[in-house]
């Protein structure tokens, strides 16, 4: 580890009636400006500023605005706010991957209301993995963040805020960046919790991020990953337009019911004919399935032929994932030499089949553990 962990402060908003301006859509705002009495010639542009301060210029304060009259600045910071949730603890990895810990408003301090995100810097492009949930409800049995329960869904001002957070950290602002190369280029929900639990506050955020006039980020580069919420995967086409993926992990209900139980509820029939339909798939946009290496329980020959089965009327991409084994886990990673005969298959059956290389060892990157740990180390004080 190249960086020891580093525990940082920042300033607290816990009044829960002060509201993030980046948790709001623009048509939210120019309302708002209406109530101020902004005359409505003004309005788009005030509205338009203020977006532009917030999403290109990454002010953390009012008074860093230096265009708009005082008095409407004045106004907005007794009711909205511009700064973000509190890093609780930051860890860079020595392949460069960064993970944050950070503190959610909550009425007792407790340190359940933690969430993680990461950024994993690669060659050509810079990826944010962002929460939806504190917890989840889903327990599925490799992930770590199966064994923390549900605290509660995020708002759209907190799964916003996790970008901004990470743009600040790797200075990551447009007005430091006049050739617009973007140190995040893409973004995952990925991280803590099933998106697709917290459907309309994860659409509402990501539209935000998406917004022309903001941060701008392409659609074909935000994934949103859900381990088969069946009724929700044709809105999240229609409705929000990301890339989809499907934590899959297994090709035969058997075998899935135990590492991903949702699936008793969605079984793969169903889960993959809603991938078959998904409204993407007619733009020839391929759906991501993940596929965890489990050595002994998903990685024979035969779990890659069923796979190749299920998938085949599909646009697919496979990601295979070495198992990143977590204390107290049941499982250990299939062996290498396995998962390349495994990659192996699926390539030659024509899908694209990268064996993700895994990232942030050393600072407890696999989704869940930099939450645990922390909390493990308060128990013990
Ligand atoms: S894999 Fe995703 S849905 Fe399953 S327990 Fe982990 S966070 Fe929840």
């Amino acid at each position: 580890m190249l960086d020891t962990s580093l525990e940082l402060s920042s300033t607290k908003h816990d009044n829960p009636n002060i509201k993030k301006i980046y948790g709001q859509f623009k048509s939210e705002i120019s309302e708002e400006l209406e109530k101020f009495h902004v005359p409505s010639k003004q309005n788009s542009m005030r509205t338009k500023q203020l977006w532009n301060w917030t999403f290109l210029g990454g002010v953390t304060e009012f008074s860093e605005i230096n265009n708009m009259p005082k008095e409407l600045l004045n106004q907005l910071s007794k009711n909205y706010t511009l700064s973000r949730n509190s890093i609780a603890k930051e860890q860079k990895s020595n392949d460069g991957t960064m993970k944050w810990l950070i503190d959610l408003e909550s009425e007792n301090n407790s340190t359940n209301n933690q969430i993680e995100t990461v950024f994993i810097p690669e060659e050509k492009r810079g990826t944010l993995c962002i929460s939806s949930q504190i917890g989840c409800t889903l327990n599925c049995t490799f992930c770590h963040t199966g064994t923390q329960k549900l605290v509660r869904n995020l708002t759209a001002a907190e799964i916003v805020s996790q970008l901004l957070i990470a743009k600040d950290r790797l200075n990551d602002w447009h007005k430091n960046n006049p050739n617009n190369v973007r140190k995040i280029t893409n973004v995952v929900m990925m991280g803590m919790g099933e998106p697709l639990y917290n459907f309309e506050a994860v659409k509402k955020a990501l539209q935000i991020m998406t917004d022309f006039d903001g941060l701008a980020l392409s659609k074909r580069r935000i994934t949103l990953s859900t381990s088969g919420i069946v009724p929700y995967i044709e809105r999240v086409g229609n409705e929000i337009g990301v890339s989809l993926a499907v934590s899959l992990h297994a090709a035969k209900d058997e075998i899935r019911d135990i590492l991903v139980p949702i699936n008793k509820k969605y079984p793969l029939r169903e889960l993959i004919n809603a991938c078959e339909n998904y409204p993407r798939i007619k733009n020839s946009s391929k759906i991501t399935f993940e596929y965890v290496m489990l050595k002994d329980i998903n990685d024979s020959l035969e779990d890659a032929k069923d796979l190749i089965k299920i998938l085949s009327n599909i646009p697919s991409k496979i990601n295979l994932i070495p198992f990143n084994p977590w204390p107290g886990s049941n499982y250990m990673c299939s062996d290498m030499k396995k998962i390349r005969e495994f990659a192996k298959v699926l390539l030659d059956a024509g899908f694209s089949s990268p064996i993700r290389k895994p990232r942030g060892q050393d600072i407890l990157a696999a989704c869940g553990q930099l939450k645990s740990e922390t909390i493990r180390l308060k128990i013990k004080k």
